[in-house]
């Protein structure tokens, strides 16, 4: 990471902590965002807030968080992109076009093996930020005419120009104005672990997806080896589930089948594709005093010893595994 990036998460945790103090009191309680159920024990602090388990599915979510109105404050008032001043400077180098447009490219390839007979695609990306995603789509899918539109509950302000529709409004709003529109794909990157009602979100979702229409979900796994071995250190990263009052909802590959099931959608892909686990695990600086502390820092020990191939194998075990910091899933609304 380099500093100007540091610095920019620096900030933002201060302002998190800041949020807090102002707006605690205001904060709402919420079921089980993955399962409904409406018990749960308290379990640990993460920068003042609650990090409860589910009694019944036994996932981890932030609670009491605060409500919609307060998290627009939050997004109008303390929050500020990481990525997006610094993605504009970016937009040419090597390392933006591998992640947008890598991405891109395995988006498009998903769509063309689960929607083979597509000619005509409309996409909405919720939580689409400067659009970059939708911008790459578009540089991507060269043989299938699309109809691109990306809304954001806060669209920072970029010098980069960009030809798909950006609005704007929440996902509610959008559906209340958009008259029964329907898409075929609809992008959920990065969104879910900040909903604050899942269940409002996903019901508004399945109103715009089309019969046999696919939903593209990226979300931190909270099963993952590097935040199964040391919570705490990637918190701070922003890539951690619980990162309030940004990230309130913990997946996994668990709780994301039980989640699907319950909105009647079906599961045609979940992987857990990251490359960077090692990378991630090898940075890890701790102490050496308590049993877990040691037994991470002999298993960083080791695999900072391996060779390249070793590291490729155990990169490849951990993804078979389902035990990479992100999942990555495809539902299909076949009901
Ligand atoms: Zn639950």
């Amino acid at each position: 990471m380099n500093k100007e990036r540091s610095k920019t998460y620096i900030a933002l945790n201060e302002k998190s902590l800041l949020f807090y103090k102002n707006y605690n009191n205001e904060f709402s309680y919420v079921n089980c965002p993955f399962c409904s159920n409406k018990t749960s024990k308290d379990c640990y602090e993460i920068d003042n807030y609650k990090v409860v388990q589910c009694n019944s599915c036994l996932s981890y979510f932030i609670n009491p968080r605060p409500a919609p109105d307060l998290v627009d404050i939050y997004f109008k008032e303390y929050y500020q992109d990481p990525f997006c001043e610094l993605r504009s400077n970016e937009r040419e180098t090597y390392d933006f076009k591998k992640r947008y447009i890598g991405q891109a490219n395995s988006i498009c390839g998903y769509i063309k093996s689960f929607l083979p007979e597509a000619k005509k695609l409309s996409i909405l990306d919720i939580g689409c930020s400067c659009g970059y995603t939708l911008q790459c789509i578009k540089e991507v899918i060269k043989d299938v005419e699309c109809e691109l539109i990306g809304i954001d509950l806060h669209i920072p302000k970029t010098d980069n120009t960009t030809d798909v529709r950006l609005i704007e409004t929440s996902i509610e709003n959008y559906l209340q104005a958009s008259d029964g529109q329907k898409f075929d794909v609809i992008l959920v990157i990065g969104v879910l672990e900040a909903m604050f009602d899942c269940c409002v979100f996903m019901k508004c979702v399945k109103k715009m997806l089309t019969k046999n229409g696919l939903i593209y979900i990226t979300t931190p796994n909270i099963n993952s080896i590097p935040m199964i071995l040391n919570p705490n250190k990637f918190y701070s990263i922003r890539a951690h589930s619980l990162n309030p009052p940004y990230g309130v909802n913990a997946f996994n590959p668990t709780n994301m089948t039980i989640f699907a099931r319950k909105y009647g959608l079906k599961i045609e892909k979940l992987s857990t594709p990251g490359k960077l686990d090692l990378e991630i695990l090898r940075k890890c600086k701790i102490g050496d005093n308590t049993a877990n502390e040691k037994l991470i820092n002999n298993f960083v020990n080791i695999i900072s010893k391996c060779s390249d191939k070793e590291s490729e194998l155990l990169q490849k075990l951990i993804n078979k595994l389902l035990i990479s910091s992100h999942m990555e899933v495809i539902l299909r609304n076949s009901g």
